[in-house]
């Protein structure tokens, strides 16, 4: 496996359920990519310590319902979670209507598990051509979350294949528990929460 430049990677903070009181140390230690996966959350916490740095990067990992639509326009740099045309036609409307374009990953259910957002995989060429096509959406790479019990490293080489026949350079993938994984197979973006913040307590 070819080694990988670390400038290439960008770990993602994920600092959900934490409070500002313990994402502030590593903004002031020079942090500057966090993700959280619930558009309210977010909004309580980041807008004080978006204003102490400026230039750092707000990721949305979390599925999005298109009411919040507006306000995760409003609040990040980037949304990992864009998975169905009614939430690409939502995006698409604010970004015109804030002049703000957030950079937009895919999120490809490469499990096929019910519960979990993203879209088929038979269907993500398709819902890729029209996000970039119809909706114009700014989109940059494809995200994924691999079922638990299984392999990571399928999911991870399947999504990097389907990016690379679609033409996409960035991948969203890798966990706490298999971001090496990830990095082996080309992540771009591994979002690592508890490995860093410790256990989160159940919400
Ligand atoms: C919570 C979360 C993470 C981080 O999970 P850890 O196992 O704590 O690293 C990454 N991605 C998404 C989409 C999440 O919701």
């Amino acid at each position: 496996m070819a080694s990988r430049n670390p400038a290439d990677v960008t770990l993602i903070a994920v600092s959900k359920t934490h409070e500002a009181g313990r994402i502030a140390p590593l903004i002031a230690a020079g942090h500057r990519d966090f993700g959280e996966n619930r558009v309210q959350e977010a909004a309580a916490k980041w807008p004080a310590l978006k204003a102490a740095a400026p230039d750092l990067r707000l990721h949305l990992i979390g599925p999005l319902q298109s009411n919040k639509a507006a306000d995760a326009i409003a609040l990040f740099d980037v949304i990992h979670s864009v998975d169905r045309p009614r939430i690409a036609e939502a995006l698409a409307a604010e970004m015109a209507r804030q002049d703000r374009r957030p950079s937009c990953f895919v999120q490809v259910n490469t499990g096929r598990e019910a519960q979990k957002a993203g879209v088929d995989p038979s269907e993500a060429d398709g819902f890729i051509a029209a996000c970039r096509g119809q909706w114009s959406l700014p989109v940059v790479g494809l995200m994924c979350i691999p079922p638990a019990d299984e392999q990571a490293a399928i999911h991870f080489a399947f999504l990097a294949d389907l990016a690379r026949r679609n033409g996409l350079t960035q991948l969203s993938m890798g966990m706490s528990a298999d971001y090496e994984t990830a990095v082996r197979f080309g992540a771009t973006h591994v979002r690592v929460g508890s490995a860093l913040f410790g256990e989160r307590n159940a919400t």
